[in-house]
């Protein structure tokens, strides 16, 4: 861990680095090596941190006005800015992802924090005609503490849509990074604390999710529950939550689809196609796990997708080449049973892992499969790697019951050049996002953002998260 700004062992609570009692491996997933050590938070920890975002909420930070908010969370954003490489070395160790994907990430962090500042004195109520001698009005206000357990496999981005969206409007935060990849959540504390945010405006605990994520979800002092995450995690933190009666944000998982019709622009599609599956080694919510074809076309764009999956090369993080390791023996362990269950299917192309990647690394060759049956097992569940499916289809209708035809709905992506169809279809598809000509929702922090279904409720980035991260008050006046 060469960048250490920030104490990687300890815990950010109450504006202060604290010593953990014990701790957890941190490895590269680029070798299979222990790289150092993250804290393990408990229970008490998230009381503790709980506490110091109360007391944040009642002093400094709660007295601060929209303005002075913003302009702290575009000051963080210019660090972010400033050193956007060193977090995207830390978070390419860390996560194994390879660093030009990492430098994105630490760039949309940035980007976040600059939008998030800019909007947070822009948030208004509204004035509601009522009866003669009345005059009533809306006030937006904060929840107060915020949790928010993110996964590991876009920390950074995670942590500027939901942390800078509920800092902008004045809640105060508590994080709980994932066991997995902790490092950029706890280098990006030391810089919001660099930048003047006030003392446990946010504090950061790491630890393993049934512990100090458990805590977080359940503590009867968060008001709100940001989650992003697997869809059975998400049902105990929403179960957890429900107890307390707090509203609850899940962005889970997805299995969505592009849709590329015989009269699209393959040419421009491809890269669309094949990037959006083997981004960060396919581990992405939004991955584009289903690539559904008009039957006229599937030949060809088979043959196409296939020549780009051969020359795909897996390697270690800082190579930077087409994709990463997964980011542990477990997760390409859980890649290869899926890929057992679809021994009955054609492979189309597969990838390689380049020759100089460690031994110890969790990589795994890109796997294209041609011809897949929409109702197949592996057209269906999440495989969370770097696996796409190719699905063939014969009409418009059909399009679009297959697309929907699986338990998720986060993004979906058509390719065509009429544009009825494309109008239609950006009205039919069970999706929180539907691109046309186009596919990403990795950019885009102004795109409100979210699923239907197992991809989980809430929305996050652009706009529409100020309206989630804060609470509605009507005020009524009679003043005869
Ligand atoms: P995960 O659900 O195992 O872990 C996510 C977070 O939840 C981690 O911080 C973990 O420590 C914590 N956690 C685990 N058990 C917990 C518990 N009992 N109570 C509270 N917190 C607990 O998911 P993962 O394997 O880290 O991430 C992969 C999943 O996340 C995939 O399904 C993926 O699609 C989804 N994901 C969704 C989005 C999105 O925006 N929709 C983004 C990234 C990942």
């Amino acid at each position: 861990m060469a960048e250490t700004w920030y104490p990687a062992e300890q815990l950010f609570i109450g504006g202060a680095w604290r010593e953990a009692a014990r701790h957890l491996p941190v490895e590269d997933p680029s070798t299979g090596e222990e790289i150092g050590r993250i804290a393990r938070g408990t229970a008490a920890d998230i009381d503790a941190a709980v506490a110091a975002a109360e007391a944040a909420r009642a002093g400094a930070w709660g007295r601060a006005t929209a303005a002075e908010r913003g302009r702290v969370l575009s000051r963080i954003g210019q660090l972010v800015q400033a050193r956007a490489e060193a977090l995207a070395r830390i978070e390419a160790a860390d996560v194994g992802k390879p660093l030009s994907q990492a430098r994105a990430d630490a760039l949309a962090l940035a980007r976040y924090l600059e939008f998030y500042g800019g909007a947070a004195d822009k948030v208004m109520g509204e004035t509601i005609p009522y009866l003669e001698d009345y005059t009533v009005y809306t006030l937006r206000e904060p929840h107060g503490v915020t949790g928010h357990i993110v996964p590991w496999n876009y920390p950074m981005q995670i942590i500027g849509r939901s942390v800078g969206a509920a800092l902008a409007m004045g809640n105060a935060c508590v994080v709980k990074p994932a066991e997995e990849a902790s490092l950029t959540a706890l280098a990006f504390a030391a810089l919001a604390a660099e930048a003047g945010l006030p003392a446990g405006a946010l504090n950061v605990v790491p630890g393993l999710g049934e512990e100090a994520g458990a805590a977080l979800a359940g503590h009867p002092g968060v008001r709100h529950v940001s989650f992003t995450g697997s869809p059975e995690v998400g049902a105990l933190v929403q179960a957890a939550a429900a107890r307390n009666a707090v509203p609850v944000t899940l962005e889970l998982g997805g299995k969505s689809p592009q849709l590329v019709f015989a009269d699209a622009d393959l040419e421009a599609a491809l890269p669309f196609l094949v990037g959006a599956g083997i981004q960060n080694a396919g581990q992405t919510c939004s991955a584009a796990a289903r690539i559904l074809v008009e039957r006229p076309l599937a030949e060809r764009l088979t043959e196409a997708m296939a020549a780009r999956y051969r020359a795909l090369v897996a390697g270690p993080a800082l190579a930077d080449r087409d994709l990463g390791p997964l980011i542990s023996a477990a997760r390409k362990a859980a890649v290869e049973g899926c890929l057992a269950r679809g021994s009955d299917l054609a492979v189309a192309a597969r990838g390689t892992v380049a020759g100089d990647a460690p031994a110890g690394g969790h990589y795994l060759a890109p796997v294209l499969f041609a011809g897949v049956p929409p109702g197949h097992q592996l057209a269906q569940e999440e495989i969370f790697g770097p696996v796409q499916t190719i699905i063939a289809f014969d009409d418009e209708a059909e399009a679009a019951a297959i697309a929907n035809g699986t338990p998720y709905g986060l993004v979906a992506g058509v390719w065509t050049r009429d544009g009825a169809r494309q109008m239609r279809l950006a009205r039919r598809l069970r999706a929180g996002q539907v691109f046309l000509n186009t596919y990403g929702a990795g950019g885009g922090v102004e795109l409100p953002f979210g699923g239907v279904g197992r991809s989980g409720h809430g929305r996050e980035k652009g706009f529409e998260a100020l309206y989630g991260f804060s609470v509605l008050k009507t005020v009524a006046a009679r003043h005869g």
